[in-house]
């Protein structure tokens, strides 16, 4: 049986009366790839997993699988199995029938649906709970259930809507690495909507960055994490966040620019191009992004960053530190776990420029 799907999504839009939420959206899902859509809260995240999936009406543009346009197609006949945040169980049903509802309503014969069942079952371990109703199990057993009902059908593609987030902090790592194993295992098409950056992060091929229904960048999770493409994703791809501060430039140069950082000290930064370079002169003011690992602790005359310990987190393998310092900017650094710094303390910082992210208006600078 094979199982090819690419969904091509053009020109995608929806509203729900007045209110545009998801806004001329195109993208295109390879086969057996693994996509997540993150992106704050009412971005459309879900409502354009439920357009997929045929429970969301659109308004125009088309949704394609295998460059069969679906848009008209009903949930049932688009082969998309689709896994809820609640589970959506029938409770006065054993774990079996739940998982074979929808093989009796497709007239599969007793053969079939007992060989996928248990198959199923086996695959997620839960042979044991068949004979159980879904009150007497644990949330992830419920979710494994839940999983396996979307298994059982033997979809084309998987749809995942924030899975993982009624269960708790254990049973999600441990979910989420089930989840990466029925990847490896399925080859299907799946398309996860989270706002977990963990389960963004590693369990995805490609992540899509949304904001109010449009998209802001598509790339690998590394892709997305070293090369953001504008502010926005910089904040918000990465944990702990990234910092940012403000800068002058005092220079600019083919391959350089120089910018007096909060401390007042003038840093020289390589530029990749200077293509952006035509809006910017000295003294605009650039916003400067950098990741808590390429700041480091150093001696008083080397340092970018003078400031106070506000905040000590110790998290064992390490410790996070608040710097306060000059022009009253907060920098997050991330330290050895039994770094001896308490809160008070003077702090001296130094930046590896070569990482900084350097953002002017929309545009950002690439660093070489
Ligand atoms: P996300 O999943 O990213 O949190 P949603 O797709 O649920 O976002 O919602 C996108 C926007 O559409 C939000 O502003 C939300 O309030 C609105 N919305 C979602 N469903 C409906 C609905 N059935 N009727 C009206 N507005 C809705």
């Amino acid at each position: 049986l094979i199982k090819m799907a690419s969904i091509n999504i053009k020109s995608l839009n929806k509203f729900y009366g007045k209110t545009h939420v998801i806004k001329d959206f195109s993208l295109e899902i390879k086969d057996q790839s693994f996509t997540t859509l993150v992106g704050p809260s009412g971005c459309g995240k879900s409502t354009l997993l439920r357009m997929i999936a045929g429970l969301e009406e659109v308004n125009s543009g088309t949704i394609s699988i295998n460059d069969k346009q679906v848009n008209d197609l009903s949930p049932k006949d688009r082969n998309i199995a689709m896994v809820f945040q609640s589970y959506a169980l029938y409770p006065h049903m054993t774990v079996f029938d739940n998982m074979a509802f929808g093989l009796k309503l497709e007239k599969k014969s007793n053969e079939e649906i007992n060989e996928r069942v248990l198959d199923a079952a086996k695959t997620l371990q839960i042979q044991d709970y068949l004979k159980r109703k879904p009150k007497q199990l644990s949330g992830g057993q419920r979710q494994r259930v839940a999983i396996g009902r979307a298994i059982v059908r033997n979809p084309k593609v998987f749809l995942f809507d924030e899975p993982l987030s009624n269960l708790d902090a254990n049973l999600r790592v441990k979910m989420r690495m089930e989840i990466a194993n029925l990847k490896r295992k399925l080859k299907t098409t799946m398309v996860y909507v989270t706002h977990d950056q963990v389960e963004a992060m590693t369990l995805a091929d490609k992540i899509v960055v949304l904001r109010n229904g449009c998209i802001e960048q598509v790339g690998t999770p590394l892709e997305l994490y070293h090369h953001p493409c504008n502010k926005f994703v910089a904040g918000f791809i990465g944990l702990p966040k990234i910092n940012f501060f403000e800068a002058f430039v005092t220079k600019l140069a083919r391959q350089e620019i120089n910018i007096e950082l909060p401390s007042k000290k003038i840093v020289s930064v390589p530029i990749g191009s200077s293509e952006n370079f035509k809006t910017i002169h000295i003294g605009s003011k650039i916003l400067v992004g950098i990741r808590s690992e390429h700041i480091k602790t150093t001696r008083p005359e080397d340092a970018d960053f003078i400031g106070r310990v506000n905040v000590v987190e110790h998290l064992g393998s390490e410790t996070y530190l608040y710097a306060s310092g000059s022009r009253g900017v907060t920098l997050l650094v991330r330290v050895e776990g039994d770094n001896p710094l308490e809160v008070g303390d003077a702090v001296y910082l130094s930046f590896d420029k070569s990482r900084f992210h350097l953002f002017f208006d929309k545009v950002k600078l690439l660093v070489e």
